[in-house]
């Protein structure tokens, strides 16, 4: 299979759609950016702009790559804008069924060489997949957030993802600017996997009163030299995405070890959420976030 990208299509233009928009359209790519939500679309491309803004003003891009990439973005709350796409990179809600739907659509209006890849944090490849009309054509692109800084993509080949399709994406994700891995199409792949239950310890050694939230993150920033605490980070990724991951490896692995901590689940049912909702496992009403146990 011999196929040239050279237009991306990005469907859902939340956090992590406004991001691989913003490295794709950089890395000179046309991009499609569909969204169901003209609002989202105009939020998106608000942020791309200041993003691209403050890269400007780091030097990290001119300012003639800046309006170049921003020429590069077309939006539509249409699927029909796809209908030129060498590749589409879905990035929607984190729902089975929404993906599955668009999916169908998307092959609906894309030629039969167009790759397709999920930036799903949880949903098996595999599945997703095997619902479309190209399953060795598609494979998961797992982008790290925020995209234009996070140097990591995770690339997960599904069960049927032939080898041109992985080196095809591979060579792409490496003109982005970023670092691919390759990671089997198992609960969480490989950094979700590794990182969950680090920060779930956490709860737990906290909920069991081994340390403060001031002691567990020192401990963990200077003696294992983590640039953040894992309750910092914790509240930094949502208390509720770090709770329905631990759920995903629960129930997709069946072992007791990365049983949610209870703690974790309670301050999920009181709405503390962390950074998103103001109060997490610190508090941040104030101009310093501070520790709440
Ligand atoms: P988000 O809620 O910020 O954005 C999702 C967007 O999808 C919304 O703008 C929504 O309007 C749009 N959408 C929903 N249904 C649609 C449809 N049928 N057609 C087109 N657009 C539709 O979510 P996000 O945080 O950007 O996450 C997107 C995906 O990326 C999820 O699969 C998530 O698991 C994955 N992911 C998230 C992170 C993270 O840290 N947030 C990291 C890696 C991967």
């Amino acid at each position: 299979m011999s196929v040239t990208i050279e237009t991306i299509g990005v469907i859902g233009a939340g956090q992590m759609g406004n991001g691989i928009a913003h490295v794709a359209a950089v890395a000179g790519y046309s991009v499609k950016l569909i969204d169901v939500s003209q609002d989202a679309l105009d939020k998106a491309v608000a942020t791309i702009t200041k993003n691209l803004d403050r890269q400007v003003k780091k030097e990290k891009i001119s300012q003639e790559d800046r309006d170049k990439a921003l020429g590069f973005i077309e939006c539509s709350t249409e699927m029909a804008a796809l209908k030129d796409a060498d590749l589409v990179i879905e990035a929607a809600t984190e729902n089975e069924e929404v993906k599955k739907l668009i999916f169908k659509q998307v092959c609906d209006v894309v030629s039969a060489d167009c790759l397709l890849a999920s930036n799903t944090s949880s949903i098996s490849i595999t599945r997703l997949a095997a619902s479309t009309d190209r399953p060795e054509r598609f494979i998961g692109m797992h982008f790290m957030n925020p995209v234009p800084v996070m140097k990591l993509v995770e690339l997960i080949r599904g069960i049927a993802t032939d080898e041109s399709t992985y080196q095809i994406i591979k060579e792409m994700t490496a003109r982005l600017g970023k670092t691919s891995v390759s990671a089997e199409d198992f609960p969480a792949f490989i950094v979700n996997r590794i990182l969950l239950p680090m920060i779930n310890e956490a709860v737990y050694t906290l909920y069991e009163g081994v340390g403060s939230v001031n002691s567990i993150d020192t401990a963990m920033r200077l003696g294992a030299n983590h640039p953040m605490g894992p309750l910092q980070l914790a509240d930094f990724i949502g208390l509720d995405t770090c709770l329905a991951i631990m759920n995903v490896l629960h129930d997709g692995l069946a072992d007791t070890k990365y049983r949610p901590c209870p703690l974790l689940v309670k301050y999920v049912e009181a709405g503390w959420l962390g950074r998103k909702t103001g109060r997490g496992f610190y508090d941040y009403s104030g101009d310093e976030p501070v520790p709440t146990r």
